[in-house]
């Protein structure tokens, strides 16, 4: 039997007396490309701050790679070594180039030699499309570029899944598509993955399995034909409407 890549078992979680995840249950196989949807606030980023243990769930369980996430240093470990995470702010080094900010992982936390890191980060900027890029400042790249640097920075981790939390809702429309190409042919070549997007053509193309969040809670999970065509929830159909 394969492991998991995540598995998410009743989880539940509060920010003080508000309880923003209840019983969330997700299994990601290797391989597997999740797209999860939902509305402002029902909880999306923090189900994958969950996964990669950004924040502390309080009950159930969340397994990534098959290591119970309990905060313990092997846990931890286990999440550095298989979890890259794509935000929709991109999170550079804005006082450091675009190569620097890509040796820097794999030098500190993978203990590799600078001329390896850069080689490494060369073929990874290369699979982004800006590999010219390499000696600017994040501030003189577009938005476009600056998301595309910050998803060669998580692959230069080389890690098992990445997630992607709403990586397009910070640009401006005409650079959407550059990002959105670079992770479907991330998708293409067998990446494992979890993106919050409201690029419904996107999660068309991508997603084998399509999750709909409202209120902390998943209401709806299926095939992306079944989820757009024949949505059974009424909060989904609801939800559908409103955005396609
Ligand atoms: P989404 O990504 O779906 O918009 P979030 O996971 O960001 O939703 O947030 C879900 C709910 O939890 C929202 O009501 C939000 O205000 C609340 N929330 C998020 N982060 C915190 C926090 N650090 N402290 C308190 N409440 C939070
Ligand atoms: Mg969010």
């Amino acid at each position: 039997m394969t492991q998991d890549a995540i598995e998410m078992i009743d989880v539940d979680k509060w920010f003080g007396d508000f309880q923003v995840l209840k019983g969330i249950n997700l299994n990601v196989k290797p391989g597997d490309r999740v797209v999860i949807c939902g509305p402002s606030g029902s909880g999306k980023s923090t189900v994958v701050r969950c996964i990669n243990r950004l924040e502390a769930h309080q009950k159930g369980v969340i397994k990534i790679g098959g290591v119970v996430q309990d905060g313990s240093a092997a846990a931890l470990e286990a999440i550095r070594s298989e979890v890259g995470m794509v935000f929709q702010q991109f999170n550079l080094f804005p006082h450091l180039s675009v190569m620097e900010n890509l040796v820097l992982g794999p030098m500190k936390a993978r203990g590799m030699t600078r001329k390896d890191a850069e080689v490494r980060a060369m073929k990874y900027l290369e699979r982004v499309r800006i590999p010219e890029q390499a000696l600017k400042r994040p501030s003189q790249l577009s938005g476009g570029q600056q998301q595309r640097v910050a998803i060669a920075r998580s692959l230069c981790m080389e890690p098992k899944v990445m997630l992607f939390d709403e990586p397009t809702s910070a640009l401006d429309p005409e650079m959407i598509s550059e990002v959105l190409d670079v992770i479907v042919e991330l998708a293409e070549e067998g990446m494992t993955m979890v993106v919050v997007t409201h690029e419904m053509g996107f999660a068309r193309k991508v997603a084998d399995q399509m999750v709909f969040m409202d209120k902390g809670e998943i209401v709806e999970t299926g095939t992306p034909e079944d989820f757009f065509n024949a949505p059974k929830s009424e909060r989904t159909q609801a939800f559908l409407k409103q955005i396609l």
